[in-house]
């Protein structure tokens, strides 16, 4: 599929259509509704809610425009998940307190037991660690792990329990860049869903559009943007959504990972920026890979010809929102990853040594002994991850020369 093949699908337009929400006197932003519970003007209404005969997600969007309690949906929550729905291009969406809250009520919700996981064998630590360890336990779910650019050995991982395949859209922390439509394509031809967490490219793709069936956010990172607030996101079709949140049966109601309604308002003023932000983030990672290759360093980033998926990505990214704000810098051993760290935030002020992305100012970690460090060694081996590599989630702050200046000051006599 290529670009001009596809609909063309803005999501920063998709978001922009989307009705505006007033504030109670009129306010050009939205009122928070911080209540936890909601009044019905006939007491026969609080059963109907309970069968979700009337509801927010009942039947259509909006209709019914009862409430009932905040764990079950919250208008100001609900404000933000429809936004989220309108950036994806899907039709229902909805909120939830952390990335880690989506990720595994996606999966409690979409799995049984014995059910099975084709995953990629690149992903953030967290979500590798509940398929890996927890759910085999806890709800005998097992998991294939798969290099995510070996279609054929996806494939071949299916087996006639397989309910999900689930992948980022560019790996953490490997940058490997998913196909999606392929991959949606074998997920369908198995009965299976395709499950994108798109939190490392929001913006850039928009996997729902090449055929994923849900994608999951950590709102934590690019789209709250200022590393203050941890949240998450589901955006799927109204069946898994209402699905998720059915008071009886759904993974989001009864597992509870309920996001506040002022972190919805909160997170619901960043979106409209997001798009610049992205922009900018893109541009900087670029420059930065570009100067860094140009210096004989071994650099990953999907916006450079030399990443093994950049003409994949070229082809599914929407045009205008780069390639991501995140490269890697191989830098082969723990030390001299350290020392460079350490120069650069100590020495430099270039930015912070911190686990995290998609804040406002640079933030670079080594993965291996941290977000990844859930992953045996012999996976991360597999992986692709070295016990050196640096991923930089790059910042917008100041300018772009004053932030390379700064770099170049602490690589000096480094060039590996
Ligand atoms: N997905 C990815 C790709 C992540 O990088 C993270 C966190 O780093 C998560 C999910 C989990 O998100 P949260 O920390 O908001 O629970």
């Amino acid at each position: 599929m290529t670009t001009t093949s596809r609909n063309r699908f803005d999501p920063h337009e998709s978001l922009a259509k989307l009705r505006h929400e007033f504030g109670e006197h009129g306010g050009v932003n939205m009122s928070i509704e911080a209540s936890t519970t909601f009044t019905v003007l006939e007491a026969g209404s609080l059963p109907r809610l309970f069968r979700g005969e009337i509801g927010p997600e009942s039947g259509s969007p909006d209709v019914g425009g009862c409430y009932l309690y905040g764990r079950h949906f919250n208008p100001t929550v609900y404000v933000l998940g429809r936004e989220l729905a309108a950036l994806e291009g899907t039709a229902a969406g909805y909120c939830t307190a952390s990335g880690m809250g989506a990720v595994s009520a996606v999966l409690m919700q979409c799995c049984e037991p014995s059910d099975h996981v084709v995953a990629s064998d690149a992903l953030y630590g967290g979500t590798y660690a509940l398929l890996h360890d927890f759910l085999p336990k806890k709800a005998n779910v097992a998991t294939s792990f798969v290099d995510v650019a070996d279609l054929a050995a996806i494939e071949a991982a299916f087996t006639p329990r397989t309910k999900l395949l689930y992948v980022e859209s560019i790996s953490n922390p490997t940058l490997v860049v998913a196909d999606i439509p392929k991959l949606a394509d074998i997920a369908h031809r198995h009965g299976a869903k395709l499950v994108v967490d798109n939190t490392f490219s929001p913006l850039v793709l928009s996997p729902a559009q090449l055929g994923a069936d849900v994608v999951i956010h950590s709102l934590t990172k690019f789209i709250n943007g200022a590393s203050d607030i941890i949240a998450g996101a589901i955006c799927a079709d109204h069946n898994l959504i209402a699905q998720m949140m059915d008071l009886h049966t759904g993974a989001l109601m009864l597992l509870g990972p309920t996001m506040d309604p002022r972190v919805a308002f909160e997170i619901s003023l960043r979106l409209p920026h997001l798009a610049v932000r992205m922009a900018e983030h893109g541009r900087r990672a670029l420059a930065f890979s570009e100067r860094l290759a140009a210096r004989g360093f071994k650099v990953t980033y999907p916006g450079l010809p030399s990443h093994p998926q950049h003409d994949l990505l070229r082809e599914l990214a929407n045009p205008g929102y780069g390639y991501g704000g995140i490269f890697s810098l191989d830098m082969e051993t723990a030390d001299r990853a350290n020392l460079l760290l350490e120069r650069l935030q100590n020495e430099r002020g270039f930015g912070y040594i911190a686990v995290s992305l998609g804040y406002f100012d640079t933030l670079m970690s080594v993965s291996a002994s941290s977000t990844s460090s859930e992953l045996s060694p012999e996976d991360m081996d597999r992986a692709g991850i070295s016990p050196g590599l640096v991923r930089f989630s790059i910042g917008i702050s100041g300018s772009l020369e004053q932030r390379w200046s700064q770099m170049e000051s602490a690589i000096d006599g480094m060039t590996n």
